[in-house]
């Protein structure tokens, strides 16, 4: 056991591989969740322009001060500004402006008094102006005032590089009128399943065959963290159609080559001698379970990861592996894993490999306590699906108590 890879260290030897790929330009409806590839300045101020934050009326503060309930002013009503009205407007003492939330108010004018502090209700809508308004609420310069730059300045960085674009952050590009955004091109990573006993989904399944689900799970994972997936099916235990679909990936542009199963010591284990023949093999079985026989190589000059054939393994392998690589290459520093301390409701065994278990985590009373779904072989899929979590057992650990303490991985 002693020679195996610990699962940082393959990490480590893998990630030296990728590196960031080149930029794109995207229109804003195609970003969401890519990469920014370069910071971003705000072009103009934010408000562009001082403008009201509340339906109401515009005044000089200065002639309000004093209003009150018992005190009301009265100023004469010299304008009407709807949002999306530019005004040449100066208000002079003693006048007001009603004014809509949005609107640019008038030069002179400081203030808003909120439709509320005013003898004026607005029942709905498409009422005009009055010809004067009494103010029963004073008003201090800026209330209910948006002004200018507030929020944002001209030049100020508004999205770092390496930024994972979220709606709000296209929201504020389209504030500039931005229609395109610069991001890491998508990695592109070609998803081989490899198996004589593998049918594809689209055939009546024969005796003693399974469908080939691999390239469903690794092909979303794929797209999950951003990647494109280029699906090359089904391949026989066969070295010479493992190299072909290996020779066709490479010629497809594939940033990336993952295939599932035929990396262990089966009679008709391929991949690796396939890898080794028109590469290197860099690795070769890593100290965890599930997944021990993974393969990290270069095929020809495009990186190669040889996931186990079982889909547990195959998933926890490529949440391991493949996703930050796709990370690196999509420009992402550090990986996004969700992390949470919990405390086993159950007691947990291990063979002392680095060990990730299916769990449901969940909080309870304040505490987050976890327990295992059930039966932990590596063809159990299921058992997977109705975890929400991985359980993390160190290397070198055999048995957890009930109560103790445990990361785990919020998948
Ligand atoms: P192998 O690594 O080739 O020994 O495969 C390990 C196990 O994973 C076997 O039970 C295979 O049938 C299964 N397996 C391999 N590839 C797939 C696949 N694409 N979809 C579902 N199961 C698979
Ligand atoms: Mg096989």
């Amino acid at each position: 056991m002693s020679e195996l890879l610990s699962v940082s260290e393959a990490t480590r030897q893998l990630l030296a591989h990728f590196t960031p790929l080149q930029s794109i330009c995207l229109p804003l409806d195609q970003a969401r969740n890519q990469v920014s590839a370069e910071d971003i300045q705000a072009s103009f101020d934010l408000p562009q322009f001082t403008n009201a934050s509340m339906d109401g009326f515009a005044v000089r503060s200065t002639d309000v001060v004093a209003a009150g309930e018992q005190s009301p002013v009265r100023l004469e009503v010299v304008a009407d500004i709807p949002a999306g009205r530019w005004l040449q407007l100066r208000l002079e003492a003693g006048k007001a402006a009603r004014i809509m939330t949005g609107a640019p108010l008038p030069d002179g004018a400081d203030a808003v008094v909120p439709v509320e502090g005013t003898d004026v209700r607005f029942r709905g809508p498409g009422q005009p102006a009055p010809p004067s308004v009494l103010i029963f609420a004073p008003a201090q310069a800026g209330d209910n005032v948006r002004r200018k730059a507030s929020d944002v300045k001209a030049g100020n960085l508004i999205l770092a590089k390496g930024r994972r674009l979220q709606p709000q952050d296209l929201g504020m590009l389209a504030m500039f009128g931005m229609r395109l955004v610069a991001v890491t091109r998508r990695p592109r990573v070609a998803v081989i399943s490899t198996g004589d006993e593998l049918q594809p989904l689209d055939s009546a399944l024969q005796p003693g065959k399974i469908y080939d689900s691999n390239n469903t799970l690794l092909s979303a994972q794929v797209e999950k963290y951003g990647g494109e997936s280029l699906c090359f099916g089904v391949v026989p235990d066969e070295a010479a159609t493992i190299e072909a679909v290996l020779d066709r990936a490479v010629a497809g542009g594939a940033d990336l080559i993952v295939s599932s199963a035929g990396v262990s010591v089966g009679a008709f284990d391929y991949v690796r001698h396939v890898v080794e023949r028109n590469g290197h093999l860099q690795f070769w079985r890593v100290n965890m379970r599930p997944g021990k026989p993974l393969a990290f190589g270069v095929y020809r000059s495009v990186p190669f990861i040889g996931l186990p054939g079982n889909p547990v393994s195959a998933f926890v392998t490529f949440e391991l592996f493949v996703r930050p690589a796709l990370l690196k290459m999509k420009g992402i520093e550090g990986d996004e894993r969700r992390i949470q301390s919990v405390t086993l409701v159950e007691a947990v065994e291990s063979d002392g490999r680095e060990s990730y278990l299916r769990a449901v985590a969940r909080e309870e009373d304040g505490q987050w306590i976890a327990r295992l779904t059930g039966h932990q072989g590596s063809g159990n899929l299921f058992s997977l699906v109705q975890a929400n979590a991985l359980l993390i057992i160190p290397a070198g650990v055999r048995a957890l108590a009930k109560g103790s303490q445990a990361q785990a991985w919020i998948l």
